[in-house]
């Protein structure tokens, strides 16, 4: 069985490394670049230049799992086939796709030209290169950072350029970073319960973070952003950097007529995490619909791709030896939130559904905890 495993993500790389070397099976796994990056700490590399990549080669021993180094250009359900930008056709009689996501920027003027992301190892270094240029003495521009979307990502990128700011401006005796954070909706956090998102907010006050919740970003510029309160009038804040973390959508590579997307082009699958029009297709991570026990679309985290992998690697093998496939039944674990240095909000599941919330340092602990899970069941 020809395999193609698309993207060394959370998803494809806990796919990849739960195959072994069969006869019947024969494995590609094509990523684009030679490492696996730790997405979910990205925040830390744009503020520190930690390292958050490891190299994908060696992940892969013993798996029977080659890897193929090429940009994918276009998936082609209908055909069969995946096209690399080198212009190179490939064929498979099983597909694995997980591509990931991209930035969604709603279409706000201004915004894609003028906003950095943050969804690769070069986002943070280019947020990274920009932050030290903002700590030097002869910097003459505007040192405000706007940071846009007040979920996990924009809030752990916060508070870790606030704690980078503090040291720097110590350091080098040069002013703060002023940094805003600016959400559409009433809260920032909204996938954590009341107490620990208090709990969150009073943190990012601690550090002086400007919290402006409920202001729509409407429009930006090189130099500004434009963001409407609920109620009252239009203001303009002066940026020197803006970055833009409030909306993702699936990869739009994968072409096939019968292709069903849902919300933020999320490629619809069945139980087994198989496209149901092309059933030898997986899609899995965060450009999978997949539902929960209640038909709510499944979170796209980190934690959940891993899952989606795990058990399609799993599946994988079942196919080949012509067992019946196992169903996905997401589980969320907890959830953690780092909030700069050692300190972190969140929650862990106990047994009979019941959950333990946590802020601090224990928090922190168990974050990291997450983290050392993930490197260890992929290698
Ligand atoms: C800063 C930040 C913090 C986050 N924090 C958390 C967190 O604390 N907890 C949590 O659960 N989730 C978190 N997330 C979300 C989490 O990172 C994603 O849900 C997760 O990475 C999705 O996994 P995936 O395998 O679907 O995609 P990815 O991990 O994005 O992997 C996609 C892979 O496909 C490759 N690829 C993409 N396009 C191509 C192409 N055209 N050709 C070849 N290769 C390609 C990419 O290089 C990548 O290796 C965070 C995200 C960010 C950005």
């Amino acid at each position: 069985m020809k395999t193609l495993i698309l993207g060394a993500g959370y998803a494809g790389l806990a796919a990849a490394t739960k195959l072994k070397p069969t006869s019947d099976l024969e494995v590609v796994l094509v990523e684009q670049n030679p490492y696996h990056t730790f997405e979910t700490r990205l925040h830390e590399a744009a503020a520190h230049n930690t390292q958050v990549t490891l190299p994908i080669e060696p992940l892969l021993r013993g798996t029977g799992v080659d890897l193929k180094l090429a940009r994918i250009q276009e998936v082609d359900l209908d055909k069969q086939t995946v096209t690399t930008k080198d212009g190179e056709t490939l064929s498979y009689d099983t597909l694995v796709i997980g591509l990931g996501s991209v930035t969604n920027f709603y279409r706000i003027p201004g915004l894609a030209e003028n906003a950095s992301e943050l969804k690769s190892i070069e986002d943070a270094e280019e947020i990274f290169d920009w932050i030290n240029r903002a700590h030097q003495a002869d910097y003459t521009g505007s040192r405000n950072v706007i940071v846009g979307g007040a979920g996990l990502t924009g809030v752990e990128l916060v508070t870790e350029l606030a704690q980078r700011t503090e040291l720097l401006s110590r350091r080098r005796g040069v002013p703060k970073l002023e940094i805003y954070l600016v959400e559409a909706g009433p809260k920032i956090l909204p996938v954590l319960e009341e107490g620990l998102r208090k709990s969150a907010e009073k943190t990012l006050e601690g550090y002086g973070i400007h919290i402006l919740v409920g202001h729509r970003l409407m429009k930006a510029t090189e130099n500004s952003v434009t963001v409407q309160p609920a109620e009252g009038e239009a203001r303009e804040i002066e940026a020197g950097k803006i970055i833009w973390t409030g909306g993702i959508q699936a990869q739009d590579i994968v072409k096939g007529e019968k292709l069903q997307r849902g919300p933020a082009n999320r490629i619809v699958v069945d139980a087994t995490l198989r496209v149901p029009e092309y059933p030898n297709v997986f899609v899995i991570g965060d450009m999978a619909l997949a539902q929960g026990k209640e038909g709510k679309p499944v979170p796209t985290t980190a934690q959940h791709a891993g899952q989606q992998g795990r058990l399609t690697g799993k599946n994988l093998m079942r196919l080949v030896r012509g067992e019946a496939l196992q169903p996905y039944e997401p589980s969320s674990l907890g959830e953690f939130v780092s909030l700069g240095g050692l300190m972190a909000v969140g929650w862990m599941k106990l047994p009979w559904n019941q959950k333990l919330a946590m802020s601090g340092g224990l928090a922190h602990v168990m974050k990291r905890a997450s983290e050392w899970r993930w490197r260890a069941s992929i290698q």
